[in-house]
């Protein structure tokens, strides 16, 4: 099977791993990892890998779950560039358009995305939409 990151690896030998707990080298991969887990449906691996000071990080968790989920049955996870990679450990930036489809219409963004790297794990910090 092709991976859902759309990197035309096959998922073994690119997102698996680190869905199954290996620690992504760098904030791209993480990044990758975590859009083919939407596309997966794989909400705990989301949860795992979005920084403690993430602004959902505050929802309760369950209802977290439930937002990630509903999310996940209601797109369509159609393609994924990454425009622009930068790190500065622990810090790095990654810049991505995220093609996706809701209800049968195009819910594509691009999205300048900030990550942290907290004891050899890249974490998700927050977004801003471009
Ligand atoms: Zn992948």
């Amino acid at each position: 099977m092709k991976c859902s990151c759309h990197s035309q690896k096959q998922y073994t030998d690119c997102c698996k791993p680190y869905h199954q707990g290996e620690k992504p080298p760098n904030a791209q991969a993480l990044m990758r990892s975590r859009y083919s887990a939407y596309a997966l449906k794989n909400v705990a691996y989301i949860i795992r890998t979005t920084h403690p000071n993430n602004s959902d990080a505050s929802t309760p968790q369950e209802q977290r779950a439930m937002q990630i989920k509903e999310f996940c049955e209601q797109t369509l996870f159609v393609g994924l560039e990454i425009n622009d990679f930068t790190e500065n450990a622990p810090f790095a930036t990654v810049t991505f358009t995220a093609s996706l489809m809701q209800n049968g219409q195009d819910a594509s963004y691009t999205e300048k995305s900030e990550f942290e790297k907290i004891e050899g794990q890249w974490l998700y910090l927050k977004g801003m939409l471009i």
